[in-house]
């Protein structure tokens, strides 16, 4: 695949057009201040306010088109990065889509470890991560290769076992499977073309990992808003795992004081039993849409 000359001032960023992956994708760019609409109905979509256009695709494309150039960066699953083998640069991890490359057989049967496997056939649509998976461990499997419904193969005889993609696992209970062993974790990634870009897109791409960044802080931050007594300020800043030192505001009662800061979400509810037991009181959290530090 080559690319034409007449758009390669655009920069071209590849996203799932329907998916899993495509509201939280599209949130994210509108969330980075990317404008555009009606990716819905359209294969190509311009944004408004930069020199950007998204080509909406299925995700098992993705990677082949960021590695040949058709498009500079994409976001897909770390499992199809990897099922394609695909020459790209990760640029960054997103923390969602995640879920698991998994193997699952029949619960209660024979098959338990790795080396069980020997001999055995694989259903899966992941067979270049499966069979390296096997691979390096000297274990030959026969693998088949399904595109969808991979977990009712071991019920229909196609095969002893599946390679699949779990989160919860709620599908493989519902077909009698037990999940035996993780061979890749994913998440959702920014991967970046290695064909040589312009320097006007280099720049952009730049600008966007900024924003990115800040966004994705903001994602696992919480703004935190409290009264506490004058005499706990020391008390209260002991507790707060600020990333700055706090904002405190004298309160028209003399002997209190407002306190805002920003905290990791994960702190939250011990960091506000603390504060309440040092006299914090009217404790209000909010979230934050963007920030950068
Ligand atoms: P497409 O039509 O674009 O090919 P698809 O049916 O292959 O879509 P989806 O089911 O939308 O793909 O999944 C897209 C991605 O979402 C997966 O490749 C994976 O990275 C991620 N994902 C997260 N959790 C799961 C899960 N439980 N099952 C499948 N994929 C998951
Ligand atoms: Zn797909």
């Amino acid at each position: 695949m080559t690319r034409s000359k007449d758009s390669s001032t655009s920069l071209r960023i590849a996203i799932q057009k329907s998916g899993r992956l495509t509201d939280k994708t599209v949130s994210l760019l509108q969330g980075i201040g990317v404008e555009f609409d009606n990716y819905k109905r359209n294969l190509m979509v311009k944004t408004r306010n930069f020199d950007v256009e998204l080509l909406l695709l299925r995700d098992d494309d993705i990677p082949e088109y960021v590695q040949d150039g058709i498009c500079d960066l994409g976001f897909v699953g770390a499992n199809e990065r990897a099922e394609k083998n695909s020459d790209v640069t990760v640029l960054r991890g997103l923390n969602y889509g995640r879920c698991r490359l998994s193997i699952a057989a029949p619960k209660n049967g024979p098959l338990k470890s790795a080396s069980d496997f020997e001999g055995k056939t694989i259903a899966t649509s992941y067979p270049f991560i499966t069979q390296k998976y096997f691979e390096e461990q000297n274990i030959n499997v026969k693998l088949v290769e399904i595109s969808g419904a991979v977990e009712i193969t071991p019920q229909l005889g196609v095969a002893d076992a599946i390679a699949d993609l779990v989160s919860t696992g709620g599908t493989l209970r519902a077909n009698g499977l037990e999940e035996l062993i993780t061979i890749m974790e994913s998440e959702t990634e920014l991967i970046q073309t290695n064909q040589e870009l312009s320097e006007g897109k280099k720049e952009l791409i730049e600008k966007f990992l900024v924003r990115i960044d800040g966004y994705q802080q903001a994602k696992k931050s919480r703004y935190i808003m409290m009264n506490a007594p004058t005499a706990s300020i020391e008390k209260v800043k002991a507790i707060i795992p600020s990333m700055k030192s706090p904002t405190i505001v004298p309160l028209a009662e003399s002997d209190m004081v407002a306190i805002h800061t920003v905290i990791p979400i994960t702190k939250f509810w011990t960091v506000m039993e603390e504060l309440k037991e040092v006299g914090a009181t009217d404790i209000v959290m909010l979230p934050i849409e963007s920030m950068i530090l």
